[in-house]
Order: structure tokens, then sequence, then C-alpha cells
């Protein structure tokens, strides 16, 4: 056993009492969305869990082969929302995750898009133009509002070259209701935080919400730097930076 293996192991048994609670009952296979697309064990929670425990009791060592199995969840929280027995499987993917970091790092562009991009929000909201136009010239539409890497980019962007890319808005949410949004016969005032999702993708969401409150006749006020608040880098296994994050929001 490799040195890296042996340390994963070790950090795994703090996952240990997570594990035990499930009952292998299979409740989860009819809810995943990814087991209904590929019939895979290993793409449902309670075989990601049997691997995860397989490599803990050190009858398995391929740390690799499980770290691509454990990243291959889209986190949806289905499993645990329908588990029978309340196996918190979201706290033990996320933490598997950032143990399993140590197999196989992340690639350094991902890492500086992270570090780097995630920690500029100002000039991400002011580059969403150029970042709609780059979707719609480096990738193909397979869907509403959903996009595939297509040609030059993909060399660049290794695994997440196969993966869908969502449709980004033309223009920040920020640029037209960032800062205070008065309501005519105002009631009360809320904040809203639209994070980045909502910021530069989902805008017509964050659209909706502002309009509804406004409606109502709550004033929103929306910050115009939306700092990121983690998610990103903790589904890929940085908790250290997604800590890290976490503070900034706090002290901002
Ligand atoms: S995670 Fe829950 S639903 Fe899935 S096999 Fe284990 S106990 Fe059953
Ligand atoms: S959280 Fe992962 S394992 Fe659970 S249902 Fe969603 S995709 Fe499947």
């Amino acid at each position: 056993m490799s040195a890296i293996v042996e340390n994963v192991v070790k950090d795994l048994k703090q996952l240990e009492d997570l594990l035990v609670q499930c009952s292998r009952c299979g409740t989860c296979q009819s809810v995943c969305p990814l087991y209904k697309k590929d019939r895979q064990e290993s793409s449902v929670a309670r075989g990601k869990m049997y691997l995860l425990d397989a490599l803990l009791e050190g009858q398995i060592q391929k740390a690799e082969e499980i770290q691509q199995y454990v990243d291959y969840c889209v986190l949806c929280g289905r499993c645990k929302a329908n588990c029978p027995s309340g196996v918190k499987t979201d706290e033990i993917f996320l933490r598997a995750r950032a143990i399993l970091r140590q197999v196989k790092k992340l690639p350094s562009w991902q890492k500086m898009v992270l570090k780097v991009a995630m920690g500029q929000p100002k000039l991400l909201a002011r580059l969403a133009p150029l970042f709609h136009m780059g979707v719609r010239a480096g990738a193909k539409q397979v869907e509403d509002g959903v996009f595939k890497p297509i040609g030059l980019f993909k060399p660049f962007i290794g695994e997440m070259a196969d993966r869908h890319l969502p449709e980004m808005a033309a223009e920040a949410l920020t640029k037209k209701y960032g800062g205070f949004n008065q309501a005519k016969d105002e009631k009360m005032r809320v904040i809203f935080y639209p994070g980045c999702a909502t910021t530069l993708i989902y805008t017509g969401w964050g659209e909706a919400i502002v309009e509804t409150l406004l409606y109502f006749g709550v004033s929103v006020y929306v910050p115009e730097v939306n700092k990121c608040c983690g998610i990103p880098s903790a589904t890929m296994g940085e908790m250290g930076l997604y800590q890290q994050q976490v503070g900034e929001n706090y002290d901002y």
C-alpha cells in the first residue's frame, strides 16, 4: 500500500460512523439520476459507499478509481432525502472527495479558476458578456439552455470537456439590480445575496425574486459584489479553499 493510500485510509476512518448507517437496502437506486442513466451500481450512493468501505477495510487499494466514482456524483441529495436509514450521503461524499483529493490533485487550471476567478466577483460580473459569447462560440447547444464544449477548447479543459455547460447570461444580474431597489409602498427591507450562479447564469431567477419582493412592498438590497459562497470548491474536494471563501463572506 502506497503512503498516499495509507493516508487516505487513515482519513477515511473519520467517516466510519456515517458509512456504517447504510443498510444496503438499495432504495437510493430508484431515485439516483446517474443510476437511471447508466445502470451501474458504482453510480448510486450504495455502490459508492460500498467502495469506500472496501478501501477502508483494505479489500481494495485502487484509490484513484474510487475517487473517480465518488467524483461522479452530482450531489443532488435525492439519495439522502429518500434514505429510510437517514444516511448522510451528502456529507459522506463531500468529505470523501476532500480526502481522496490527495490521490489525484485538481488540475492547476481548475484550481486557478477557483482561486483567482472566483476571488474576483467584480471582474466576473464585468466579463459576463464575454462568457456569454464564449459559451456560444465554444460549445454547441444540446438542449434548451444547455451546451457541450466543442473544437478548440476541448484539449484545455480536460475531463470538463464531457460535461454540460449552462448558458451564461448576457449581462450580470447586478448590472440591473445591484444596490438598493426601492419598493413603492415599502413595508420592509431585505438583503438578497444572489451568489455567482444567480448573478451570472440564472439571472432570470434573481430578477423574478427581486421583482416579486418589490411587488409586495419589500425593498431589496442586492450587493454589487457577490463573493463566492465556496460551494464549487467544496464539491471539488478543495475544503481549505472552501473554508477560506466562507470566512471571507463572514468578514464581508
Ligand atoms: S444509502 Fe440509504 S437508501 Fe441507499 S442503500 Fe444505504 S440505507 Fe438504503
Ligand atoms: S447525490 Fe449522487 S448518488 Fe445521491 S442520488 Fe444524487 S447523484 Fe445519485
